[in-house]
Order: C-alpha cells, then sequence, then structure tokens
C-alpha cells in the first residue's frame, strides 16, 4: 500500500506562498519523479507529504486515510536524505537498527528485516564495518537500509544523489531503480536533474514556481510537452 493524495494542498512561509493549492495523485507502486529549477518548491512539497512541514491548507490523503495531521512517525513514510547522517561510531548492522531499537521492536524480527535489507542492497558483508569505512555509495544505501527496515508504505527522496560525484551517480541511480522493482512499494523522488528524472520515473510531476506544469511519463512528456517551460526543461525537440 502507498496511494498518496494531495487535496488541494497550498504552503504559505508568513505572507508568501510557496505553493498555491495543487492537487496530486501518487499511485501505490509508482516512481514519481519531482522535477524543476531550485527554489520551485520540490522539497517543501516532500517535507508537506512526509510531515515535516504543516500545510497552509488543504488534504493529504495516504492510502485513503486523512493524514494532513498525522506527525511524520505516524505516516508510514520513509525519508532518504542527500547528508547520509550514520552514527559514524556504531556498525552498519547497528545504524540500520536503530529506527527499530528506538521502536522497540522484537530482536529477532529486527534481525530478520536487518538481513533482507542487506541483502537487497548488496550489503550482507558490510554489516559488521562502520561507516569510516565504507565508500560514498555504500554509506547511501546504508541510509535507504534503515529507511527500508521500517517497512514503510512510501520512500520519499531529497535529492539524495547530489553529494556523489558523477560516475557514482549512475550506479546509484540504478541501484535505486532496482530496489524499487525488487521492493515494488512507492517512491517519490525529488531531483533538479532531467537525466535523473527521465531516466528513474514511472510518473514525473513538472514543477516551476509551486505550479505543476505537467504530470506524465517521460516519454509522453518528451513527446507532448505542454509548454515551452516543460519542453526546455526535458530537453525535448518541440
Ligand atoms: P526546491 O527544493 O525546489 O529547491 P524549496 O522547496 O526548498 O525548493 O523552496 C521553495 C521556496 O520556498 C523557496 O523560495 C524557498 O526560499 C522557500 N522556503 C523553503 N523553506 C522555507 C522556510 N522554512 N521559510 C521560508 N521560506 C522557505
Ligand atoms: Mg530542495
Amino acid at each position: 500500500m502507498g496511494r498518496i493524495q494531495l487535496k488541494q494542498v497550498k504552503k504559505s512561509f508568513g505572507d508568501v506562498t510557496v505553493i498555491p493549492p495543487l492537487d496530486l495523485t501518487i499511485e501505490d507502486g509508482e516512481f514519481t519523479v519531482f522535477v524543476g529549477p531550485s527554489g520551485c518548491g520540490k522539497s517543501t512539497l516532500l517535507r508537506l507529504i512526509a510531515g515535516l512541514e504543516d500545510t497552509t491548507d488543504g488534504v493529504i490523503e495516504i492510502d485513503g486515510k486523512d493524514a494532513t495531521a498525522l506527525p511524520p512517525a505516524k505516516r508510514s513514510l520513509a525519508m532518504v536524505f542527500q547528508s547520509y547522517a550514520l552514527y559514524p561510531h556504531m556498525s552498519v548492522r547497528k545504524n540500520i537498527a536503530f529506527p527499530m531499537k528506538m521502536a522497540g521492536m522484537d530482536k529477532a524480527e529486527q534481525e530478520r528485516r536487518i538481513a533482507s535489507a542487506a541483502k537487497a542492497l548488496n550489503l550482507t558483508d558490510y554489516l559488521d564495518r562502520r561507516p569510516g569505512q565504507l565508500s560514498g555509495g555504500q554509506r547511501q544505501r546504508v541510509a535507504i537500509g534503515r529507511a527500508i527496515v521500517r517497512e514503510p508504505a512510501a520512500f520519499l527522496f531529497d535529492e539524495p544523489l547530489s553529494n556523489l560525484d558523477a560516475a557514482l551517480r549512475v550506479g546509484m541511480r540504478m541501484e535505486i531503480s532496482e530496489l524499487h522493482k525488487k521492493l515494488d512499494t512507492t517512491m517519490i523522488y525529488v531531483t533538479h536533474d532531467q537525466v535523473e528524472a527521465m531516466t528513474m520515473a514511472d510518473k514525473i510531476v513538472v514543477l516551476q514556481a509551486g505550479v505543476i506544469e505537467q504530470v506524465g511519463s517521460p516519454l509522453e512528456l518528451y513527446r507532448s510537452p505542454r509548454n515551452k517551460f516543460v519542453a526546455g526543461f526535458i530537453g525535448s525537440p518541440k
């Protein structure tokens, strides 16, 4: 499960409205990419969905239930940030176990989930290492592992690869896409990188100044951009 619906969701900071009321439905299992230039409201939109920001107006539903007033921990969503935010003094295993330990989860269940996440992320051989002994890509995978073990209804990624070098970024893109296939879970992925959007998305949401310019598959946007902004941003010849 992981269907997310935004109904007339609006966000203002003081007098400044950064997201005018917008409607958006993200289907269960879909890999949706929010793309647009810096400052267009991608992170704000993701943070509204995660519950890290309060909506100024409108309703957010997760799997048909009103989640607008729920705190982040009750939304069954996992946010993966660009900074790894791993605990340097803890092993990979302990880093991944941390959220489950905090939740007081049964030890055997913790072990089961760690093994399953490590397998999905090819981290099985690295569980006893510390973050300092890992590559950037491996550290990013541990951060994702920590999200996976919560078995969320959806994963929210905010430019998770922007700290990585170009070669590693290509590899991680493929890994995240592969993970999406393995887990078959809703993923929302924020990026300002058109190539990332075009190669990873089932559905792209193009944003400009808090407004959705177009929603569609990469092919739809490429073939039939609704306006010059979308065409220019997606790199369509039109
Ligand atoms: P993006 O992630 O697309 O780069 P953001 O969602 O971070 O864009 O920002 C969208 C707009 O909202 C920007 O103009 C930004 O300055 C503004 N903004 C974001 N967070 C805050 C905040 N906490 N207070 C005031 N303005 C904010
Ligand atoms: Mg951002």
